[in-house]
C-alpha cells in the first residue's frame, strides 16, 4: 500500500533552496519521492547535488525573486524540464533590522518585494499551471508559503519583515479560499526560531541568545530539519483536506 505521504512523481520548486530551511526541505521533499527545481540566486549548491544522489531529479533554477521578473520563467523552466509542476514551496527570505523611527524605505521595499510581493505572483504563476492541468487530467497542487512567528506577533526592529509575513498569512488564507475547489491546497508554515544564516547574530549573542532559549518550551534553537516533516505533510495527499492553515513548528514558542 502507497503512503499518503508518498511524492513520487511529484515536482516540486522550492525556492532559497541553497541553504538553510530551504535546503532542508528541498530534501525532505525528495526523500519523500518528490523530483525538485532548486531556486536561488548562486549555483554554488550542494542541493542538487544531494538530492540526485537521493536518486531523484533535481535541477537548479538561477532566479533573483527581488523582483517579480522571473516568476513566470521558473514555472516555464520547471515544466519544460521535468514535464510537469505539482508543489511550490515559497521559502526565500530576508530581514532588515531597525527601529521604526529610523526604518528607510529601501529597507521596507527591498523586504516587502522579496518576501511578499514576489511570493504572491510566484503563487499566482504556478496556480495558473496546477489549476489548468488539474481542470484537463487532476492532479492537483500544493503551494506552501514559509511565514513566522511574526505572522501571528508583532516582533520588533522589523517592521517590513513583520508586515511581509503577516501578509503571507493573508494571501495564504486568500489563495485556500479561492483554489480549493480548483484542485489547490494552500498553506503556510511558520518556523519558530531555527539555526540558520539568517539567525547566525541572533545566535551569537549571548544575552539575546540566553533570553531566546529561555522563552522556547523545547529550550532549544529549532534545526533545518526540524521543518521537513511539516512540508512533506502539506505537500502530499495526506493534506488533501487542510486548507488555508498556518502550521507553526516552533518548539512551543506560541503555545507559552
Ligand atoms: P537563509 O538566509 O539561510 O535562506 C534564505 C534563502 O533565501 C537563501 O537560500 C537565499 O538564496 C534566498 N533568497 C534571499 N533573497 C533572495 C532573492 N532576492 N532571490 C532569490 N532567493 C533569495 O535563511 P533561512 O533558511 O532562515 O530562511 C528561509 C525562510 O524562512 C525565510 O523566508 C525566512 O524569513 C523564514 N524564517 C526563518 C526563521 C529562522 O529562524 N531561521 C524563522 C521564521 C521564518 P541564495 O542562497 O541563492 O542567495
Amino acid at each position: 500500500m502507497i503512503s499518503p505521504f508518498d511524492l513520487t512523481g511529484r515536482t516540486a520548486i522550492v525556492t532559497g533552496a541553497n541553504t538553510g530551511i530551504g535546503q532542508a526541505i528541498a530534501i525532505a521533499l525528495a526523500q519523500a519521492g518528490a523530483d525538485i527545481a532548486a531556486v536561488g540566486r548562486s549555483p554554488a549548491s550542494e542541493t542538487v547535488e544531494q538530492i540526485r544522489a537521493l536518486g531523484r531529479r533535481a535541477e537548479f533554477v538561477s532566479a533573483d525573486l527581488s523582483t517579480i521578473e522571473p516568476v513566470q520563467r521558473i514555472v516555464d523552466e520547471t515544466v519544460d524540464k521535468f514535464g510537469d509542476l505539482h508543489i511550490l514551496v515559497n521559502n526565500a527570505g530576508i530581514i532588515r533590522r531597525a527601529d521604526a523611527t529610523d526604518f528607510t524605505e529601501a529597507d521596507w521595499d527591498a523586504v516587502i518585494d522579496t518576501n511578499l510581493k514576489s511570493v504572491f505572483f510566484l503563487c499566482q504563476a504556478a496556480g495558473r499551471h496546477m489549476i489548468a492541468r488539474h481542470a484537463r487530467e487532476g492532479g492537483g497542487g500544493k503551494i506552501i508559503n514559509i511565514a513566522s512567528m511574526l505572522t501571528f506577533q508583532g516582533g520588533i526592529r522589523v517592521p517590513s519583515y513583520a508586515a511581509s509575513k503577516s501578509g503571507i498569512g493573508g494571501v495564504t488564507k486568500l489563495l485556500a479560499n479561492e483554489w480549493a475547489t480548483k484542485g489547490l491546497n494552500v498553506n503556510a508554515i511558520a518556523p519558530g526560531y531555527i539555526a540558520t544564516n539568517n539567525t547566525a547574530a541572533l545566535q551569537a549573542d549571548e544575552s539575546r541568545n540566553a533570553a531566546i532559549l529561555a522563552r522556547i518550551p523545547a529550550a532549544r534553537w529549532g534545526e533545518p530539519n526540524d521543518l521537513g516533516g511539516a512540508a512533506v505533510f502539506l505537500a502530499s495527499r495526506a493534506a488533501d483536506y487542510v486548507q488555508g492553515h498556518i502550521l507553526a513548528v516552533d518548539g512551543g514558542w506560541l503555545a507559552r
